[in-house]
């Protein structure tokens, strides 16, 4: 007798919706090469350019601004690296700002790739957050000068939910002179993202976030902006990406985005009242806990939490045993367990940091699932808490006692 499986790491990745499944298995007859100029090429392209309309009018844009790419962290890769570009003149007007300001709470490939280009003499500088993960505004008017670039700043954060005020951070970055991009493949298709709204030059998305396939990925680059091609070599994408479409992901994620526009408001709505009950009855059943992330200007669907005294790769792992699916944001697949660089950020003690979960949830969760966390988790802390020396209850106050 096989228990109960619940997955609520959403945010890592989705499983296929099965439209989009269907989608797939009809396209996976059609090989041709959109580039070729036969019938078959003829038909992949015009299937390939009708998804892209569908993708760019659901994020407000043009069907010429959006480019498709590999995944979302191709798409943060292309458009940091055009700063490294910038000081080889590639985009002429960038001359002598090769600058980026990013953030200390970003996804790894934007922090590594920001790392990379500094070593190679791009001035970078990121900015701090305050407890809830939103950026300092007034940092980020100090940062700003003439030799600034790129502003990247993501619209909602993978680990803790927190949503960013883009529009005010883009408006920033343009009286200074640069260019404003947002990482937002934790937001498209989970909150209304529209780039004229947000006042963006560019926006990563990707596939398998939103119940798409996994690498496929789209970047919106708005008319006439500065451009430089990541990967070079073809004249695919209007020479923006170079590379045979992968046209089985692209129409995949179109299908994902036309289920998305019939499917998220609702979504929404449940996800928001599920993790409200998720989070009060976590509040009324396990002691001492801290919830991560900002109380309003947060994903629905996203709840992070710290239980000191707890590990969260042993709770992620007495979890996984019970059938329950969730995620720590320490990074251990490298082998490191490095605390989480967005909690360590957000100022929590590492301690904290490593007593961490984030509970990430999604179209097919049901109040029943949250109902059977509930059940399960305060048992398992305790557990862990018990096999702890290093906890005392009450913490350093009551061990001062
Ligand atoms: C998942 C994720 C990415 C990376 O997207 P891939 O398509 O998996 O490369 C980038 N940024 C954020 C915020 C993410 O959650």
């Amino acid at each position: 007798m096989g228990h109960k499986r619940v997955y609520l790491d959403y945010n890592a990745t989705t499983p296929l919706h099965p439209e989009v499944r269907k989608e797939m298995a009809e396209a996976m007859e059609m090989f041709g090469n959109p580039s070729s100029m036969h019938s078959y090429g003829r038909e992949a392209r015009a299937n390939v350019e009708h998804a892209r309309k569908t993708v760019a009018e659901f994020i407000g844009a043009h069907e010429d601004e959006l480019v498709f790419v590999g995944s979302g962290s191709e798409a943060n890769n292309t458009v940091l690296s055009l700063f490294a570009c910038a000081s080889n003149l590639c985009i002429p007007g960038f001359k002598g700002r090769q600058g980026i300001i990013t953030t200390k709470i970003e996804h790894p490939c934007v922090l590594e790739t920001s790392q990379c280009l500094m070593h190679r003499g791009s001035q970078v500088r990121l900015l701090d957050v305050d407890r809830y993960g939103r950026i300092d505004m007034e940092q980020l008017k100090e940062y700003l000068d003439d030799h600034i670039g790129l502003v990247s700043v993501m619209t909602a954060n993978n680990e803790i939910g927190t949503i960013q005020e883009i529009r005010e951070i883009s408006r920033l970055a343009h009286e200074h002179g640069a260019l404003m991009h947002t990482d937002a493949v934790q937001a498209v298709g989970k909150m209304p993202i529209d780039v004229n709204d947000l006042e963006v030059d560019f926006l990563t998305m990707s596939a398998h976030k939103i119940y798409g396939p996994k690498g496929i990925g789209a970047l919106y680059v708005r008319k006439d902006t500065p451009y430089c091609p990541f990967i070079r070599g073809g004249h695919q994408e209007r020479g923006r990406r170079a590379g045979t479409e992968n046209t089985l992901g692209i129409l995949g994620l179109a299908r994902a985005v036309e289920m998305r526009r019939v499917e998220m408001d609702d979504e929404v709505r449940r996800l928001a009242e599920m993790k409200q009950v998720l989070k009060d009855g976590i509040a009324a059943s396990i002691d001492e806990v801290e919830f991560n992330g900002h109380p309003e200007h947060s994903m629905s669907n996203t709840l992070n939490v710290s239980f000191p005294g707890a590990e969260g790769e042993a709770i992620l792992l007495y979890l996984d045993l019970e059938g329950i699916a969730v995620s720590t944001g320490s990074a251990c697949a490298s082998g490191s367990l490095d605390p989480s660089h967005v909690l360590l950020a957000t100022g929590s003690s590492a301690e904290q940091a490593h007593g961490s979960i984030r509970i990430s949830m999604g179209r097919e969760t049901t109040m029943d699932d949250i109902r059977y966390v509930l059940d399960v988790l305060p048992r398992v802390i305790e557990k862990i808490r018990n096999m702890s020396t290093a906890y005392v209850k009450g913490g350093a106050h009551a061990a001062a006692e």
